[in-house]
């Protein structure tokens, strides 16, 4: 028997947080030193959405430089971690059983919502790594049901990895590119995390209508649903710990968090 693996929510950052020296590299330098070596890594990536899951299934998964306009070194880094076709298909076994079907992309590699984190958390690269897709035309609720489908991996020395971000408005990141957050996506952080620590999950669920600024926070929810596989998988009694991670430029909160 393995220890059970806790879940994890993160925020990824921009692509540069790969280069390190940032808040978000340091909180994910403090994490890599307590997690336990798990037997692979499933990570639910904001950078890969679909209409319906998608599971990765390349038994050596490209590092995709999915960004444009970075300096060179970005494009340099790569992560050969190797991957894990045969729980792609053990793992689309449990979410059909839970009626949740999903696909297997043999050909998908890592993106830098996967495996721009990993690098710093498990930098040997050693441990085997598939990603599962999102489904921004799908609601919370989806997402959670995912979460609550995949929780018994956890049991399985599987660790689960929620890559997204607690705000994401790129476009006021670029237009403004402030060093102080934004209001709105200040009050929109706080709310959620006041919530995430409470484990009040059901008002979390209508975030769209219950959270202050939630379009400004998130004009898109690509970067947000992750979230909510985490809570799913996190299970009913579980504890939540924040991380930390601070701020990237006025609308980016990097917030990350462990459930257990
Ligand atoms: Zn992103």
């Amino acid at each position: 028997m393995h220890a059970q693996q806790p879940v994890l929510f993160l925020s990824h950052g921009s692509p540069m947080t790969a280069l390190g020296g940032d808040e978000l590299s340091r909180a994910w330098s403090a994490l890599s030193a307590r997690l336990s070596k798990p037997a692979a890594i499933l990570v639910v990536s904001a950078h890969w959405t679909t209409r319906l899951p998608i599971l990765g299934g390349s038994a050596q998964p490209e590092t995709i430089h999915d960004f444009g306009g970075f300096p060179d070194a970005l494009y340099q880094l790569r992560y050969p971690a190797p991957g894990a076709p045969a729980l792609a298909q053990h793992i689309r076994q449990k979410l059909s059983a839970a009626g949740i079907t999903a696909g297997i992309d043999a050909s998908r590699g890592l993106d830098h919502g996967a495996w721009v984190p990993l690098r710093a958390l498990f930098p040997a690269a050693d441990i085997p790594v598939l990603q599962l897709s999102v489904q921004p035309g799908c609601c919370a609720r989806h997402h959670f049901a995912l979460g609550t489908a995949l929780k018994s991996l956890r049991g399985e020395n599987i660790l689960l990895v929620a890559s997204g971000h607690l705000t994401h408005n790129l476009k006021e990141y670029f237009r403004q590119n402030a060093p102080q957050p934004a209001p709105e996506s200040v009050a929109f952080r706080d709310w959620i995390h006041t919530r995430i620590l409470a484990r009040q999950i059901e008002p979390l669920f209508d975030w769209q209508q219950n959270a202050p600024h939630a379009t400004f926070a998130h004009p898109t929810a690509e970067h947000f649903l992750p979230l909510f596989v985490a809570l799913g998988a996190a299970g009913e009694k579980h504890v939540a710990e924040w991380l930390g991670g601070g701020w990237i430029g006025n609308s980016l909160a990097a917030d990350n968090y462990l459930f257990d």
